[in-house]
């Protein structure tokens, strides 16, 4: 499959999206609003993100299908809401009701190739003024084989890609083209010498096991905590060697949104993503990774020692 054009669409739709989450999350800081409770910050640049990278996606690719994580319902009700959502996409409100739902997917069988998109994974760090990320995969016949990754905050604004034939690398969250540097996960062989990266928030992955199975492997560093896919982005350029996803409770599902971009950054950068078991990800089951418990993510040469690590805790 030629990813040219996909690559080429995806990083500026990403681009434009990190702008607008970007432009919300500062107007939040200096207005010194930051709260937990206020969710409406978030809701606006999270509607007004999927929006933009529907658009673009469906000018590109009308055909493609996209597995987003909003749907439109909360703004049908909401004209208030809409007109700010619409305002900030820059598009008309019957435009951005379009294109948001264009994200409504659910994958049935029916089509093969399709996109996923977390317009604002990691909300919470959004809301504190930390790390988000906004996450674009392309999935083929259950692959992942495209991964477009913005990360507004992450060393001054940066945006990983990766993927089939396409080289890993990270380019400016600003500017334009595809052009970037290098990037790869890291050569440490000897988990001892490891530093893990985890959810910020101990609701998504229990950090209480991570701590065993780190003291298992003999690690000693500190777990680098950090929002979003920017963990993918760690180990895709070598910040991190390793990133535990553990389950907090039996029955959650792992979103598809939440990894497929990350997924094929770390790949395409040389490491290696299964799950808890060692499984690989499984991305025909719908929205959800059902067949699959947590996510570990490594350099590759660690994998096996933390799944065995996991097991033993
Ligand atoms: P992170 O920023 O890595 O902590 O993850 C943010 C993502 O966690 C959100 O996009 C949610 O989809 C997801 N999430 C919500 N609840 C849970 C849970 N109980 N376990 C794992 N992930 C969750
Ligand atoms: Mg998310």
């Amino acid at each position: 499959m030629n990813l040219e054009k996909h690559l080429e669409v995806a990083v500026s739709a990403v681009r434009e999206a990190s702008a607008v989450c970007r432009r919300v999350q500062a107007d939040l800081v200096n207005a010194g609003t930051v709260s937990k409770d206020d969710k409406s910050p978030v809701t606006v640049a999270d509607f007004a993100a999927q929006a933009v990278v529907c658009a673009r996606l469906g000018v590109a690719f009308g055909d493609l299908p996209v597995v987003g994580e909003e749907g439109s319902e909360a703004l049908r009700g909401d004209n208030d809401l809409l007109a700010v959502v619409a305002q900030h996409a820059g598009m008309g409100t019957d435009d951005t009701l379009v294109a948001i739902d264009r994200g409504g997917w659910t994958p049935d069988g029916s089509q093969s190739v399709y996109w996923t998109l977390d317009p604002i994974d990691g909300t919470k760090g959004f809301l504190r003024g930390q790390q988000y990320a906004v996450a674009l995969g392309l999935i083929a016949d259950g692959k992942v084989v495209l991964g477009v990754l913005g990360c507004p905050n992450l060393d001054g604004g940066l945006l990983m890609v990766g993927g089939e034939g396409v080289a890993p690398r990270w380019l400016s969250v600003e500017g334009s083209g595809t052009q970037g540097q290098a990037v790869a996960a890291t050569t440490t062989a000897d988990p001892a010498q490891a530093r893990f990266c985890e959810s910020v928030e101990s609701g998504h992955s229990d950090q209480g096991t991570s701590a065993k199975i780190a003291a298992a492997l003999g690690i000693t560093a500190e777990p680098y905590r950090i929002d979003s896919q920017c963990k993918y982005a760690a180990v895709a350029r070598g910040n991190a060697d390793i990133y535990l996803r553990l389950p907090t409770r039996p029955g959650y599902e792992e979103k598809v949104w939440d990894h497929g971009a990350g997924l094929a950054v770390v790949e395409a950068a040389g490491g290696k993503v299964t799950d808890i078991d060692g499984k690989p990800l499984d991305f025909t089951q719908g929205r959800t990774l059902k067949n699959n418990r947590g996510v570990v993510a490594t350099n590759g040469l660690l994998h096996d020692a933390v799944i065995a690590a996991i097991a033993g805790v």
